[in-house]
């Protein structure tokens, strides 16, 4: 699955949200790239996407991107950046909850968890 099969599925789920068009996406290395305080490993690192809403951007750490060999970890970002972007998700307050705008960053590894995270986000649209 390449990245605009990521985004096709996420407005697939959420096709309201494509009313004003699609966001666009731009991958930079991870020198580039905003810290974030990793809360669930308790330390530093560089974040794998970041959504600008007013941009319609969202920036992909290309670095990662490249390493990560699991496409369900990619769908994820891709999916947790959308969800603040285009549905206003913020992150959890429990930042151990186990859900796409949370933090884990090894929340699914395989498909047969993805459908149970994505009605769970869906629940959380309102
Ligand atoms: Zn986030």
């Amino acid at each position: 699955m390449n990245l605009p099969d990521m985004v096709n599925e996420f407005y697939r789920h959420f096709p309201e949200s494509k009313k004003d068009g699609v966001m666009k996406f731009i991958f930079l290395p991870e020198s580039k790239m905003i810290m974030v305080n990793d809360k669930i490993y308790n330390n530093k690192r560089k974040a794998h996407g970041v959504c600008i809403p007013n941009d319609k951007t969202i920036t992909l750490n290309s670095t990662w991107w490249k390493r990560e060999t699991n496409n369900w970890r990619k769908l994820k970002v891709v999916f947790h950046e959308l969800g603040h972007c285009e549905l206003g998700l913020d992150h959890p307050s429990n930042v151990f909850a186990n859900e796409i705008m949370g933090y884990n960053i090894n929340l699914v590894t395989d498909g047969s968890d993805w459908d149970y995270f994505v009605n769970k986000m869906k629940r959380k649209v309102k």
